[in-house]
């Protein structure tokens, strides 16, 4: 397989400023040296509580959030030797699909005039090639070309969302990275999104990154996973491995929570205490130590390394650290 993506030590550090000279007095850090990569075809998930870092390192990945450390490459170039026209056609490749159907789509344009936006941007597709394109743009995704005079308003959840999924292969990507793409719909019609992003995938040769809370709809759609919590990787396994023997105590917990389709296998409820900490001031050595049921000495000092076990399943804790 080829690495489409790859990332190493990426941060993203937002400043705290203060006073009327907008002095810095801290970071949020949302992202935290987190190293992944992205096989040519592949479907990575990435999943963690609210606020660990996941929505930022994706909207970091596409440019709507600086990066302030770390690199990124993309099809084997590091994007911090290019130019801005390079950066440019590289933005075109990876889009973005939104969370919310309801929130991402302007209410006062026409469904036509979304799907052209990126289009008009990017100098692309004009005349008789932009009617085409916006015909077949909604065709693939399960609406009619005379749908796209209708306004965002005129259309249920699901249709938006295949809205936003049309808005996001306007410019003919080679990545989609989709920010939790079905959360914010009924269960009923996640099913019918995940397959269409099923089948989009296939016919247009796509790389995927879910990012999601849900780990039904990551074990669904992801050949491999990475869990994070407060701004990093804590563990990373192909979606078999990680759903049959979690290594990471936090993985664990996360599991037993989540729903299962077959009530037999259902495994203890790991309860975890108190809240995750700020990633303002996160906590030394191992970041989950405040949490977790198995802490160690040790834990409190030290910062596990991440350590690969074979077979692609890595973990960040200490009880694994040879
Ligand atoms: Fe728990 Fe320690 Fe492992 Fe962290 S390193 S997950 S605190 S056992």
């Amino acid at each position: 397989m080829t690495e489409i993506l790859k990332t190493e030590k990426l941060q993203v550090h937002f400043p705290i400023r203060k006073g009327i000279t907008s002095r810095t007095v801290g970071y949020v850090y949302a992202v935290d040296g987190v190293s992944f990569h992205l096989e040519k075809g592949e479907t990575l998930g990435i999943v963690g509580e609210s606020g660990c870092g996941k929505t930022t390192a994706g909207m970091a990945l596409v440019g709507l959030t600086p990066v302030t450390g770390g690199r990124v490459w993309f099809e084997g170039r590091d994007m911090a030797g290019m130019s801005r026209r390079e950066m440019r056609v590289l933005r075109r490749k990876m889009q973005l699909i939104f969370q919310d159907p309801y929130s991402s789509l302007n209410p006062r344009m026409t469904v036509n005039r979304i799907l052209s936006d990126p289009m008009d941007v990017h100098r692309i597709y004009g005349g008789k090639e932009r009617r085409d394109r916006l015909a077949f743009l909604l065709e693939t995704v399960g609406l009619s070309p005379e749908q796209g005079e209708r306004y965002p308003h005129e259309f249920s959840g699901g249709q938006r969302q295949r809205i936003g999924i049309a808005r996001a292969l306007a410019l003919d990507p080679t990545v989609i990275i989709g920010d939790e793409p079905v959360s914010a719909l009924d269960v009923s019609i996640q099913a019918q999104i995940i397959n269409l992003l099923m089948d989009l995938k296939k016919d247009f040769d796509l790389s995927l990154i879910i990012i999601s809370h849900d780990l039904a709809v990551v074990e669904y759609l992801c050949d491999r996973i990475l869990v994070m919590y407060l701004g990093k990787i804590i563990e990373e396994a192909p979606y078999a491995s990680l759903y049959t023997n979690p290594k990471h105590p936090y993985t664990q917990a996360l599991l037993s929570a989540a729903p299962v389709s077959d009530p037999l296998h259902r495994k203890n409820r790991i309860l975890l205490e108190g809240d995750v900490p700020s990633p303002i001031n996160p906590p030394s050595g191992c970041r989950f130590h405040t949490r977790c049921p198995r802490k160690m000495e040790i834990c409190t000092e030290k910062e596990p390394v991440f350590y690969n076990m074979g077979d692609g399943h890595s973990v960040a804790c200490h009880l694994f650290t040879p």
